[in-house]
């Protein structure tokens, strides 16, 4: 550290710069994140100092976040869920696999996933200590329930399914799945990290969520499709019993147990994600959604006409193509099976879709 400090002013400069060292929200077409919502900026701003790690201290703040739960519960056809907000969908898929196992018991303990899957499964798998077997997926990116169940053995103590798939934007067969697993009797949790806050608001989505009896978790992120401010992810827990699995003894705090993964946690992003859902509603999101499936639309329709098809006909607001090349400024992304992958966010409106499909139409020309 130096041994004496800046002033604010030098101190200022000093960040601004580093900040516009980063790259413009204008180009950015790779991200599933995007830029908040102004109401969520500004609740962040209003809670920064409040713990949820030390939820007796602060009642209210801890009440957001009962109300978070019971808000996307009842929008995932659940109003008991319980759960708790997390860091993301990574930290919601560890904990959920760490329930799984916690209430299988098995000794040498698999779960199956498709291959489809987010890289924090790895993650998880690799922490936990679990055997990963994971399901080849069928010719449109999905994982076959079929295919899944052969996979299954009697250590198996997780099935996983995506809603959206973070490559594709494909949804799984999840009625299939939640299908087996409660035939098997085996825990099933759903990663709807991006696509849980895209699905509940689509005219013609398919079914993924807590009305199909087999779903035991599910992972969606407030600060993916939500507009919330980073971070803010939640799971969603079914059986109280399974959520309390995870259960250590917390000495010295204000609650005397935790379930959490983080011990210090931010009620500032808890409060964005609820501002959020409070200020939009049903309403405001079923028009955010549309307008982001409309713009794919367009997008899609324009590279199609130079000859760029898509890879696949998406479930949710993901585009991908065959490979172009992509002039600067934009920033895409790149599937691992070389695909071109724009994920049409709210910030990547009908404006800035105009101005790629110019830029790609002289470059590729
Ligand atoms: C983004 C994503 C994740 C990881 O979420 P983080 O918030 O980045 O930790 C997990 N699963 C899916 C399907 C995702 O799209």
């Amino acid at each position: 550290m130096r041994e004496k400090g800046l002033s604010s002013e030098q101190l200022f400069s000093f960040l601004l710069a580093k900040k516009g060292e980063d790259l413009d929200h204008a180009h950015i077409l790779s991200s599933m994140c995007t830029i908040p919502h102004p109401v969520a900026i500004r609740a962040h701003m209003e809670f920064m100092e409040t713990n949820l790690g030390d939820p007796g201290l602060f009642p209210g703040t801890a009440s957001l976040e009962k109300l978070l739960i019971e808000r996307l519960g009842t929008l995932l056809h659940l109003p008991t869920a319980c759960g708790y907000a997390t860091t993301g969908g990574t930290e919601s898929n560890i904990q959920a696999l760490r329930m799984a196992r916690q209430i299988a018991g098995k000794e040498r303990p698999n779960v199956v996933i498709p291959e489809s899957a987010h890289f924090s499964f790895k993650k998880a798998c690799d922490i936990l200590s679990l055997e990963m077997r994971t399901v080849s997926l069928d010719n449109e990116y999905r994982m076959n329930a079929r295919a899944a169940e052969e996979k299954i053995d009697r250590n198996t103590c997780c099935l996983v399914g995506i809603a959206g798939t973070t490559e594709y934007g494909m949804v799984d067969p999840i009625a299939d799945l939640a299908g087996v697993a409660k035939d098997l009797d085996i825990f099933f949790h759903v990663d709807a990290a991006f696509g849980g806050m895209v699905l509940p608001f689509l005219d013609h989505a398919p079914a993924f969520n807590f009305s199909l009896p087999g779903v035991s978790s599910i992972a969606i992120d407030p600060h993916k499709m939500g507009m919330s401010t980073i971070p803010a992810g939640v799971l969603l827990v079914r059986d109280r019993d399974a959520l309390c699995s995870l259960m250590v003894d917390t000495p010295y705090l204000s609650i005397k147990q935790g379930y959490t993964l983080s011990g210090t946690r931010p009620g500032a992003s808890v409060a964005g994600a609820v501002a959020v859902l409070e200020y939009e509603g049903i309403e405001g999101f079923r028009d955010i959604v549309a307008g982001c499936m409309k713009n794919m639309k367009r997008l899609t329709d324009g590279m199609e006409t130079y000859g760029i098809e898509r890879a696949i006909t998406p479930d949710v607001n993901v585009a991908t193509f065959t490979p172009v090349k992509v002039p600067p400024p934009w920033i895409v992304s790149w599937t691992r099976k070389g695909h071109l992958r724009i994920v049409c966010m709210p910030h990547v409106n009908a404006d800035v879709v105009e101005k790629f499909l110019k830029d790609i139409g002289e470059h590729h020309a």
